[in-house]
């Protein structure tokens, strides 16, 4: 196993001659094997399979805020040419995603945790950031590492004459253990990162990054969000990392060309 985890790592090391970049705005090493209009690719066709099953809302207001908010993230970002889109969709799941290319999707669920425009910035600037450091890229290529090795592994056992139930115990362990010690890590990476850069996202689009703390602070102890928690965890952890980064975003929003403060308040009908 550790033989085989090395060649892993040793596998990802040469690959990462051709395909390792850096992470704009963390400077953090990144493998990614897939290229960036691949995974917009993809992202546009996931956009549209969601956009034809989910519900899409008609309330102009909450439509116009969302597209209000994510433009300016948008502009905060760096530019990757991604053509973006805003939608608002009418469900009670507690959710919001940024596929890669830039498409956006508010779920109406999550805005019972926020007071304001910038708490909305907040999250649209997380999700903006998964894009933009092609977190989903770098997965399908850990994905495909993981599934290299098991392949290999699977190949190793049998040359060694193991047993076919023992094999697959192996190999169930290999995929639990990549699961847990590779694949869990990089997501919890992921989304420290993706914290880091919607803060300043949000600040730079001239939202007060302090509303990023109290809407992780909110929403973590609520209680009750599965599908937004399951991806997105929570706690203590984050909020101390984003209450560290104040003072870069704090700089950040003092030289924004135009300072919203917390913008709107989310209408009244979707905090109940
Ligand atoms: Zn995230």
């Amino acid at each position: 196993m550790r033989v085989l985890l090395g060649l892993l790592l040793s596998a990802g090391l040469l690959l990462c001659s051709s395909g390792c970049r850096k992470v704009e705005g963390t400077d953090r090493r990144q493998l990614v094997l897939t290229t960036e209009g691949y995974e917009n690719k993809l992202g546009a066709q996931s956009y549209q399979e969601v956009l034809g099953t989910e519900k899409r809302s008609t309330d102009p207001a909450l439509i116009a805020m969302v597209e209000r908010v994510g433009k300016r993230i948008a502009a905060a970002a760096p530019d990757h040419g991604f053509k973006y889109e805003f939608t608002v969709l009418e469900s009670p799941t507690a959710n919001a995603f940024c596929l890669p290319g830039g498409k956006v999707a508010v779920y109406t669920g999550i805005l019972k945790y926020m007071e304001n425009e910038a708490q909305l910035a907040a999250v649209v600037g997380h999700e903006v950031a998964h894009a933009i450091a092609r977190h989903g890229g770098e997965r399908m290529s850990q994905g495909i590492l993981v599934q290299g090795a098991a392949v290999g592994l699977s190949a190793y056992l049998k040359s060694k004459g193991v047993e076919p139930t023992t094999q697959n115990i192996a190999l169930a362990a290999f995929g639990a253990g990549a699961q847990v010690g590779i694949l869990l890590p990089y997501s919890r990476t992921h989304e420290s990162e993706a914290d880091e850069l919607g803060l300043y996202y949000m600040a730079k689009a001239g939202y007060h990054p302090a509303e990023a703390v109290k809407f992780w602070q909110s929403f973590g102890s609520s209680g009750g969000q599965p599908e937004f928690i399951s991806t997105h965890p929570s706690g203590d952890t984050r909020v101390g990392q984003l209450q560290q980064l104040q003072g870069k975003a704090l700089m950040l929003y003092e030289n924004a060309k135009s300072k919203l403060g917390t913008g709107e308040a989310i209408p009244a009908r979707y905090r109940k």
